[in-house]
């Protein structure tokens, strides 16, 4: 008798520096689109050599509780967080594939900003061994990869098909069709600064808890 099929979960990560809608957006259209049983958003530590975070690690993790109270599709794990060290996503992913088993499908969501600084990320080769890759669309970012070879590795992996993420654990990339959000931590931390309203950008618990915290001013 064939074994039941186990759900497609996803991990994403990111630093959340704040958490805005341009995270949330996007990745709610893409699990409808691919069927998404489980999102777990995963805040990250930031390695010493790169600009911290202006928010502390309970802040940011505190700052996605809020952002997805009331979403059943989002949990928050803040192992990571929990580390005093920055931790590899590849070492992270490792350890989440460990605790589910092989056969459960499992993907990574990223951005496509992210995409194309892939390559750039310890062991990424590895990656796609872990989980599959779904990337999320991003204002202003080129489709295609920077060059013949990692345009190769993408074509030689990616799939246009849900149905091929749940079954397989691992090993696809599936460029989804999300909703474009011209929104960036970046642009809402200055925004914040020069005191210009972030209504539209953040959800409103979380921009309440940024003036409670007096948080990037
Ligand atoms: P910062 O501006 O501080 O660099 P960010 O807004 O890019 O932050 P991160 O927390 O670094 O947010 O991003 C986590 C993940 O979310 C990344 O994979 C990134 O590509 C993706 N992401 C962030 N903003 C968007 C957006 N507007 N649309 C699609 N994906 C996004």
């Amino acid at each position: 008798m064939a074994e039941p099929r186990l759900p497609l979960c996803a991990i994403y990560g990111g630093t959340f520096d704040p958490i805005h809608y341009g995270h949330l957006k996007p990745v709610e259209a893409l699990a409808k689109q691919v069927a998404l049983h489980q999102v777990t958003i995963m805040p990250n530590n930031v390695p010493p050599h790169r600009p911290q975070p202006e928010a502390s690690s309970q802040q940011r993790k505190e700052m996605v509780e809020l952002a997805v109270a009331g979403l059943p599709l989002f949990s928050l794990d803040d192992r990571e967080l929990q580390r005093s060290t920055p931790s590899y996503t590849v070492e992270t992913l490792e350890q989440v594939r460990t605790e589910r088993g092989d056969r459960q499908p499992l993907a990574f969501i990223i951005g496509q900003d992210s995409l194309l600084s892939l390559h750039r990320w310890h062991r990424w080769e590895a990656l796609l061994d872990l989980c599959h890759l779904l990337v999320c669309q991003r204002p202003g970012y080129p489709i295609a990869m920077d060059n013949a070879e990692q345009q190769n590795w993408l074509d030689s992996h990616v799939t246009t098909c849900p149905e091929a993420l749940h079954s397989a654990p691992a090993g696809k990339i599936f460029l989804a069709q999300t909703p474009l959000y011209d929104i960036s931590a970046t642009s809402i931390r200055q925004r914040l600064e020069q005191g210009l309203s972030c209504d539209d950008l953040v959800p409103q618990p979380v921009l309440e808890y940024i003036n409670q915290h007096h948080l990037y001013r």
